[in-house]
């Protein structure tokens, strides 16, 4: 009963009126005279007064006429008795003022510390009434809310807690006066300039002598700057900090609701897509890491639009205008270029791939960055899941996988997850750990393979080429180098080849000095080839095997240095300043732009093995062949062929004016011991000069 009828105090004390923020409501004046002692004095002048006209009446009876000197002897003495008592009541009296006024210094000297804690204290101190009214308010509060005194004084302390709070505010003042102290709380109130301020409170009661409750003591301490900060953090948890979207956490947290979701109940499906932006990566490296930053928010911007325009999901069959299931998206950037978006109550797979179909769509308008027109597209794994969806990660992963599987299909494209795929990608996996391995244990070996002069099959060189020698045997390059490059393990094994390459080169160059020396060519992985310290790292590795630099070529492919024309003329450039030379490799498998090659500074072209198994069976492909030869020479690049299998292609490529092959004709590529004994018996049988210049002219 007394909770109820309190809460109705709390709540009708609207417009306060003996509301004052003076400190004196609270304490009052000591130097004021208390009706106590008002009491005590009037009291003592009375008893004086009275006992005064005693003596004078027993001191003079009948107006000092009385002859009676007994008489007259006892008055005297009742008179000096009497005198003694009134001066024994004054001086008690005037004692007791003196306590009094002991006392009230002592009382002014603790008031005034008090004031002065109060008035300077950093948190806000109030002091109300039973009723809730405002008795006392610290200048705090003007500091903190801004509030003056005056507008305090017209609004109760309700009027100004944020209505989501006030119920709590109101049942933890009924706790303090049921219970005579407040647990902490936290609140918010509103500024004077409207904004909310985050406030820590507690509460004490001050009670009569009686033991009675007359008023509550509340401190506040403003905790904006700490909620804040706190929330930043709780946001910077679970939101990324370049698009705000969620993160992987925050995502893995609505995935794994999602999937207990369809445990609870067997119709609820869900669908995941994983998005992966196309080339992102060309973006950043021409045009720099902001802009890339920029293209990703705009990207995050285009996905999340194109999910709220059309937050329905439109089903073959459903009419115009007829309810369409809704679906509750969560749009995450788990990281780098990848987006993922968490789609809720899906039917069936068809509704996640309208989705994807939308945002390929969306993306398809260019983006204007910095002037820029970028075309930006995406690969898309989608997964469709349901009750059997296990964990959140395995779903992420699967979803990743078939992404992985639309970018390997040719990009811009989406791809649904199935079982078979998961299997592929353990392999991968396995391989990937079995790469990492390997690269600790050294079980990566150089072979080599002989480039020849095709004018006199005099060894000029040797293209290194990796193996993998595993205890079930030799693994080719094209088993695994793609993942190795993929992952980037390729860069830790090819530095292990290239230095162990050159110590070999220097070896040969000496024991079989010739003019010009032989040489070394080594492929150059896209993975290496994007390092921005290439440069560096091969003038560092050249200078510690100590080999002149022009008996290196460095063999790139069209398809990398096309990825992005202006960084590669950029590195080539500082390739060619540390003296090496750079071939392209595979020529014609690519963008087989000669013109574009020319401005790359190269040096050599290496036609590819496709045209010149051909040559002598297809007379187009010769055709194409001795084009490219003669626009190679054109431009003053040495030609080799790759893949010389037969004499008669040999002929016709030496016919054609191609300086230098290499293939199964010659030697095959081998480990250093095999190439040591060929190199001493290719200079033995090398047919001379002389009688190639001869044969060529028949
Ligand atoms: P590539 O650079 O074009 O190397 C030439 C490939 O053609 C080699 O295959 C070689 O064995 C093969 N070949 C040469 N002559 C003939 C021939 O007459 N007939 C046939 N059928 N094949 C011939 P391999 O060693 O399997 O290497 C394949 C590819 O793997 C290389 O192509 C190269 O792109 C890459 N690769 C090899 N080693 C390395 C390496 O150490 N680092 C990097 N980044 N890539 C490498
Ligand atoms: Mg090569
Ligand atoms: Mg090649």
């Amino acid at each position: 009963m007394t909770y109820s009828r309190r809460k109705v105090q709390i709540k009708e004390m609207k417009n306060p009126v003996d509301f004052d923020s003076d400190i004196s409501q609270v304490l009052p004046s000591p130097n004021k005279m208390e009706g106590r002692e008002w009491w005590l004095w009037g009291l003592a002048v009375i008893v004086t007064l009275v006992l005064t006209l005693a003596i004078i009446t027993l001191t003079f009876p009948d107006g000092g006429l009385l002859n009676d000197r007994v008489y007259s002897l006892n008055l005297r003495e009742w008179a000096r008795g009497l005198t003694a008592l009134v001066l024994m009541f004054d001086v008690y009296t005037v004692y007791q003022h003196l306590q009094i006024l002991k006392m009230r210094r002592q009382i002014s000297k603790r008031d005034r510390l008090f004031l002065l804690i109060t008035e300077n204290a950093a948190d806000m101190i109030a002091v109300i009434d039973r009723q809730g009214r405002r008795l006392y308010n610290s200048p705090a509060y003007y500091k903190t809310l801004g509030y003056s005194a005056d507008e305090l004084r017209k609004t109760s302390p309700l009027d100004q807690i944020h209505p989501d709070d006030r119920d709590r505010v109101t049942r933890a003042a009924e706790q303090v006066l049921a219970s005579g102290c407040g647990k902490r709380l936290e609140y918010r109130i509103r500024h004077k300039d409207g904004s909310w301020c985050d406030l820590e409170s507690t509460a004490n009661v001050i009670r009569s002598g009686k033991g009675e409750v007359e008023g509550v003591v509340i401190v506040n301490r403003d905790i904006t700057q700490r909620k804040r900060a706190e929330e930043m953090l709780a946001h910077n948890a679970f939101y990324d900090g370049l698009t705000s979207l969620a993160n992987r956490t925050l995502l893995l947290d609505r995935l794994s609701r999602a999937i207990a979701m369809s445990r609870r109940h067997a119709a609820f499906k869900f669908g995941v897509l994983f998005i992966d932006v196309d080339g992102f990566k060309i973006v950043n490296d021409s045009l720099g890491h902001e802009a890339g930053d920029a293209l990703l928010v705009r990207i995050a911007q285009r996905l999340s639009s194109c999910l709220r325009r059309a937050d329905t999901v439109s089903r073959p069959g459903s009419r115009p205008g007829e309810q369409e299931a809704i679906i509750d998206t969560t749009l995450a950037r788990p990281g780098g270029d990848e987006f993922v978006i968490l789609a809720h109550e899906l039917h069936d797979p068809s509704d996640a791939v309208r989705i994807a179909e939308r945002l390929h769509k969306k993306l398809s308008d260019p983006f204007d960055l910095d002037s820029h027109e970028i075309v930006v597209t995406a690969s898309v794994g989608i997964v469709f899941a349901g009750s059997s969806a296990v964990e959140p990660q395995g779903v992420l992963r699967d979803a990743e996988i078939a992404m992985y599987r639309a970018k390997t299909a040719g990009k811009a494209r989406s791809q649904l997850f199935d079982e078979t795929m998961h299997m592929g990608a353990v392999e991968r996996l396995k391989l990937e750990s079995d790469l990492r391995k390997a690269v600790e244990r050294n079980e990566f070996l150089v072979y080599y393979q002989p480039i020849v002069a095709l004018s006199n099959r005099r060894i000029v060189g040797f293209e290194s080429l990796v193996r993998w020698q595993t205890s079930a045997g030799m693994v080719m390059p094209n088993d695994f180098i793609p993942l190795a490059n993929e992952t980037g393990i390729i860069v830790p094994i090819n530095r292990q080849l290239f230095s162990q390459a050159c110590q070999q080169l220097r070896c040969w160059q000496q024991m079989m000095p010739s003019d010009p020396p032989l040489f070394l060519s080594v492929n150059v992985s896209p993975k290496e080839f994007a390092q921005s310290d290439l440069a560096s790292q091969l003038k560092y590795l050249l200078e510690e095997s100590e080999i002149n630099p022009r008996c290196i070529a460095l063999e790139i492919t069209e398809t990398i240095a096309m990825a992005d024309a202006d960084r590669s003329a950029a590195v080539l450039r500082e390739l060619k300043g540390l003296g090496v030379e750079i071939d392209i490799d595979d020529f014609g498998t690519g963008y087989s732009s000669l013109s574009r090659l020319q401005s790359f500074r190269v040096d050599t072209l290496k036609v590819d093995r496709a045209f010149v198994s051909r040559i002598d069976i297809d007379r187009e492909t010769l055709e194409i062949v001795r084009t490219i030869v003669m626009l190679a020479h054109s431009l003053g690049l040495t030609v080799v062929a790759e893949g010389i299998e037969t004499e008669s292609q040999l002929d016709l490529l030496k016919k054609m004016g191609c300086e230098r092959g290499q293939g199964y004709l010659f030697s095959k590529p081998a480990d250093s011991r095999t190439i040591e004994q060929l190199l001493f018996s290719n200079r033995d049988t090398t047919v001379s000069d002389k009688q190639e210049m001869a044969s060529l002219k028949d």
